[in-house]
Parts: structure tokens; sequence; C-alpha cells
């Protein structure tokens, strides 16, 4: 198949799973030929404007000369090696870089390959910490609310939203774990003590069944793209320690800067027991993820039986993705990146205010370099991408949200192309 004709989209059509679709009659997916700066460039001659950052994860834009050349030199020197009995310095610069930037006393680093297997790790390091404190009688289930997303292997996926996450399609291999309703009070609604007596109420009631809380501080993703009163993370925090159990935050979206905030644990000047990280660490560029956690997970786990931790990816601190990151981290903190955020926020909010006249939407909301259309009704997967292409800007909304996390480097021109681009498109809704 050569590459100037186009016959193996076709093949991909017929042959290729993508995320979420029926391989019988999947949604279009667009030929891509190329990105650069903040634009994407189909095989069909189109250039679009990029409203997704490739799902959170390309802040600094595709084709980043100084990724590129952070890459290109770790190349020359190692693509790989195994980190069972070897290590090498872009790994450790990452932990170094990490345990710098996240929030107090995160000061030990698990790496692995993506944002799902964190999770998997963090879930991990709760259990196991919790059989070491607590022997026999270890407390194995995770306290959650509901909305969330972390990911779509078997533990993520447990702790994923009851609905949006399909449960009930593997409720019977699926561990139970426990769901509190989320938070009722947004970003920056005014915050009022009952809006926590729920999430009080249970895990008080079942601590002894709970080993941890994970939730994504702040902004809740995938399962819904909902931001919530920061007190309520505070609360959060305050009770966990109150009641003995570990708090996991999952960072994975919100990390590095996407809130206005560097990590969104910021917002409510909390730090949690472990943090998960992930999507945006390479800038974009790769899967690579981490997962921290303080020195009372890291001694706990220690002190029990074996004593070590149960993981090992073959991937593992993969020298070229941390090279990667490392560049990436450095280009983020060289960058005025909070000026940006807060350039963006103020332009999404301008703009995607004055959609709520469309009779199609709901209603909008904007924190950080997040901007989200919320619609009465879902969009039709199958024809929504053509109108947003016919824009040109790439936006993929799934339900009834129509949102973009452009990348940070997005010029205003380019920003209120996307506004416009999808004020046209949700104007035409019903
Ligand atoms: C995307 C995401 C994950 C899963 O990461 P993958 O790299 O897709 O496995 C987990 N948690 C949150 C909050 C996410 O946004």
């Amino acid at each position: 198949m050569s590459d100037s004709d186009l016959s193996w989209v076709d093949y991909d059509t017929r042959h290729v799973w993508h995320p979420y679709t029926d391989i019988n009659n999947p949604t279009p997916a667009f030929p891509v030929k190329s990105a650069s700066g903040c634009t994407i460039e189909l095989q069909t001659g189109e250039i679009l404007i990029d409203g997704m950052a490739s799902w959170w994860s390309a802040i600094h834009g595709y084709n980043h000369p100084q990724l590129n050349e952070a890459i290109k030199n770790q190349l020359e020197s190692m693509a790989h090696v195994m980190f069972g009995g070897l290590t090498h310095r872009p790994a450790v610069d990452l932990a170094q870089n990490l345990i710098n930037l996240t929030p107090d006393h995160l000061d030990y680093v698990f790496l692995s390959d993506s944002g799902s297997v964190a999770v998997e790790v963090a879930l991990k390091m709760a259990l196991q910490y919790s059989s070491s404190i607590d022997g026999n009688s270890a407390r194995q289930k995770v306290l959650t609310i509901r909305g969330g997303y972390h990911g779509d292997t078997f533990g993520a996926m447990s702790v994923c939203d009851p609905i949006t996450g399909m449960h009930s399609l593997f409720h019977s291999v699926l561990p139970q774990q426990i769901f509190v309703d989320r938070p009722e009070t947004q970003f920056d609604g005014t915050w009022h003590e009952s809006d926590f007596e729920q999430f009080e109420k249970v895990l008080s009631a079942r601590k002894h069944e709970i080993c941890a809380v994970i939730l994504e501080p702040i902004v809740q993703g995938a399962g819904g793209m909902y931001f919530y009163h920061p007190t309520y993370l505070k609360r959060v925090r305050e009770a966990c320690d109150r009641n003995d159990v570990l708090l996991i935050a999952d960072e994975i979206a919100t990390g590095f800067g996407r809130t206005g905030k560097l990590f969104a644990c910021e917002h409510a000047g909390i730090a949690p027991d472990i943090l998960c990280v992930g999507k945006s660490l390479t800038g974009g560029y790769m899967s690579l993820a981490a997962t921290l956690c303080n020195e009372r997970v890291s001694s706990g786990i220690s002190s029990g039986e074996p004593g070590l931790f149960m993981h090992g990816p073959t991937f593992m601190g993969n020298p070229l993705a941390c090279a990667c990151a490392n560049a990436s981290i450095d280009l983020l903190l060289k960058s005025n990146w909070q000026a940006n955020v807060s350039r963006i926020e103020n332009q999404l909010s301008i703009g995607l205010e004055t959609m709520n006249r469309h009779k199609s939407v709901k209603s909008t909301r904007v924190l950080g370099a997040i901007g989200v259309v919320e619609l009465h009704r879902p969009v039709d997967m199958h024809s929504i991408g053509t109108e947003f292409i016919k824009q040109g800007i790439w936006v993929r909304p799934f339900g009834t949200l129509v949102y973009v996390m452009p990348p940070f480097c997005i010029n205003n021109l380019e920003l209120g192309r996307l506004v416009d681009g999808i004020g046209a498109v949700v104007s035409k809704l019903h």
C-alpha cells in the first residue's frame, strides 16, 4: 500500500479498531498526513486547528523542535534497556523532576507505560499498603465519586463511573467498589458543607473496608467534563486523614498546567498520598506515566510481606520516553505557561458564553485551558466530525459534550477560529 493512494484508509475502515467503535459500522476516522504547531494536516488537504491536544497530551503542539531533538539525542545512545537491574540518567532525571514539581512529600516514583497502568499501580500500592498494615483483615475496597474516569483496564474500570464506565457489561468480573455522588458545587459556586455529607457518612461507616479514596482532583475529565469546588477536595483530604484512609489523586488529565495550576491539587492546597500522572507527561509524544507516593505508603509496603512492590512493566522507564518527558517539563517551566493558560481561559470564557443563545446548548463552562459546551442532546458521531472539518477545526465530542483543551501554544487567531467553528456547528444542531 503506497501513501499516495488512499486505499489504506479503506483497509483501516474494514480491519482496524479505533477507540470505542463498532468494527462493522465504524464512525469515520480521518487520515492524517502530518501535524505541526497547533494544526493537523489531513491527507485530503485540509489543515485543521487542533482543539483536542490529542486528548490532553500535546501541550506544546506537534512536531516541536526541542522534543524532536531530545528523542534524536537519546536515540544515539540507547532506545531502550530493561529497568530490572539496570538504570539510566533519563529515568532518574525524570524521577527528580517529578518529585520536585509535584505536591510535597511525594518522594517515591514508579514509572509505567500508560495512564491506566499508572492507576493499576496506584490501586496495587494501596492494597499492598493495607495488607502490610492490617494483615489478614486487609481493607480491600476503594471509595470514589460518580462521574469519574480512570482508564480502561480492569482495576481502573472498577472506579470509573458505573454508567458511563459500562460496569453492567463487566459486572461479574469487576472488583466491586464503593461510590458516592459527585459534588454538586461547581468550581466557582458557593460552597455549602452539606455537599460533603454523603462522602463523610459513607467513609466513616465503611472505613473498615476501604484502603483508599481515588478521584480526579477538581476536573472530572472523560466521565463528564465537570469542574467541582476546591473545598470538596480539601474536605476529602481531611476525612481521609481522620479515617486513616489513603488518598489517590489521578492527575493524568489535569497535570502539567491544564487547569491553571501545575497540578489541580494545588487549587485546594492539598497533597495526596499517591499521585498518578500521564498524558501530557511527554508533551503528547509517547506513552509514559508515573505513580508517585509518600513515605507512609512506601515504608508501609516495605514493612509487609513480601516487602517488594509487585509490578514491573517490560518497557518501564523507557529512555526515549523519559528523555522526551524531561524535555517537555523543561519547555513547560521555561515557557510562560500560566499566562498562556489564563489567556486561553479568558478567550474561551468570552467565546463559549455566547453559545448559550443556541437552542441546542444547555450550558457552557471553562476552567484553565479547558472549555466545555454541554448540549441538550447527544451529537451524531457519524456526521459531527465532518461538520467540524468543514469549519477547519479538529474537535471530537462525546455524548452531549463538545469540549476543547487546545495546546497551550495556540494563538489568539487560531483560538478565535476554533471557537467560531464550534459556534457554527452547534448553532445548526437541534
Ligand atoms: C486518560 C486518563 C486515564 C487513562 O490513561 P491512558 O493513558 O489512556 O491509559 C486515567 N485517568 C484519567 C483522569 C485520564 O484522563
